[in-house]
């Protein structure tokens, strides 16, 4: 589905991210990790045109991506969940997801914002998928609440539902679990699993290692924008050079 290749991008001469290259195949669970500062979300973002590279190629579904613009990469179906996401406020949890589904529509923003006249069937449409993406992450029952009273853990649900909007077959999501404790982290992880078992393609970075290496398949782990390790979650968590990335040694 992905295959990144020599990728790097540097900011102020300094590698964020350095010849990495990596595969995502249909339907996997791919995990991230690395330290603090070790290119992950610089990764995500050269993947999903939010940055550009300074070299290397990106190939999605068979087409070369590295020099489209983020939308049209959105809309050969990548999704990004950003690090540290935030809800639309005085908006309720519906509204939040169905600017997300005009976005997708063209029908704009503006339009819905200003709620100019549209054509009826798209009106129904829209309501319906929204419905759906609301009940497919368990938060039906909330559709009416302002978005930014919403537990944390129930935001984050929300940014999952924004991202569905696009139909994405990859959907990259940056540290999804932070900040989320218990129940919470356990609830998202179930969604992450439920989203993998709809034929979902996903890309997950996480700090967290536990909660990565318990949903991936494969592990990818960068340290100082360079790939050191990239296998299963327990041939990762065995490597050397793992370890001393992770603890110092
Ligand atoms: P991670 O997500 O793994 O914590 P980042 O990709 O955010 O790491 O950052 C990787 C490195 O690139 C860090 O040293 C960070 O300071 C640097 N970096 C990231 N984005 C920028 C930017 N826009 N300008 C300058 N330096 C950046
Ligand atoms: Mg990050």
């Amino acid at each position: 589905m992905l295959t990144v290749t020599g990728l790097s991008r540097s900011f102020g001469g300094v590698y964020a991210v350095r010849d990495v290259s990596l595969t995502v195949a249909d339907g996997e669970v791919c995990g991230v990790i690395g330290p603090n500062g070790a290119g992950k979300s610089t990764l995500f973002n050269l993947i999903t045109g939010h940055l550009t590279a300074d070299h290397g190629q990106i190939s999605f579904l068979g087409h070369r991506v590295d020099r489209l613009a983020p939308h049209r990469r959105a809309r050969l179906g990548m999704s990004i969940v950003f690090q540290a996401a935030r809800v639309f406020r005085g908006m309720t949890v519906r509204e939040n997801v169905m600017v997300g589904m005009h976005g997708r529509t063209g029908a704009g923003f503006v339009s819905a914002a200003l709620r100019l006249p549209r054509h009826r069937r798209d009106e129904r449409e829209i309501a319906a998928e929204t419905d759906a993406v609301l009940r497919r992450v368990g938060l039906a029952d909330w559709a009416d609440r302002p978005a930014d009273l919403l537990p944390i853990g129930q935001q984050r649900a929300l940014q999952l539902a924004r991202a569905l909007c696009a139909r994405p077959r990859l959907l990259l999501l940056d540290e999804p679990a932070s900040g989320l404790r218990g129940q919470e982290r356990e609830r998202l992880a179930a969604l992450v699993e439920e989203l993998r078992a709809d034929g979902l393609t996903i890309l997950l970075v996480e700090h967290d290692v536990a909660f990565v290496t318990r949903l991936a398949d494969r592990v990818v782990v960068l340290d100082l924008g360079r790939v050191i390790a990239d296998g299963s979650p327990a041939e990762v968590r065995a490597d050397p050079l793992v370890l001393a990335a992770y603890l110092g040694q």
